[in-house]
């Protein structure tokens, strides 16, 4: 039983120690969700679209009924209007200038951080200690 229960508490502690590092996790990828709100709305109007399609052919298949295709296809439309409208706005907005900035700066950082071999000229990625190419050291 204390065996059990010893357990249970560590189980517990880990998840404690463990779980600001998940936290922390899920908080950059909503930055980064955030960031590229204008990357989601474009595929879920590429989807939309990819709906009407198969909406059209179910109807050309005589699965749908002229009044049901009609009705669906109106609405479905109406929707891939609004999500482009929202995306209209990101663009016209400042807001996307700067995400693309902000996506520019941190890829140049990541660039800068890789490490040319200087046996083999071979460009590692950062953090690297041996040449992944040559195996020299760097
Ligand atoms: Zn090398």
């Amino acid at each position: 039983m204390i065996y059990l229960l010893s357990g249970l508490l560590t189980g517990g502690v880990l998840t404690a120690v463990c779980w600001p590092l998940f936290a922390a996790d899920n908080s950059l990828e909503s930055t980064i969700l955030e960031e590229t709100e204008w990357d989601l709305l474009q595929r879920r109007k590429e989807v939309m679209l990819g709906n009407i399609q198969d909406l059209d052919f179910e109807h050309k298949c005589g699965k749908l009924s002229d009044e049901d295709h009609r009705t669906l296809r109106e609405e479905m439309a109406a929707e891939v209007g609004a999500v482009m409208d929202q995306i209209d706005q990101l663009e016209t907005s400042q807001d996307l200038d700067a995400l693309i900035r902000r996506e520019v700066s941190s890829r140049k950082k990541q660039a800068a951080k890789t490490t040319t071999c200087p046996e083999c000229d071979h460009t590692n990625v950062p953090n690297n200690k041996f040449c992944a190419e040559c195996g020299a050291k760097l």
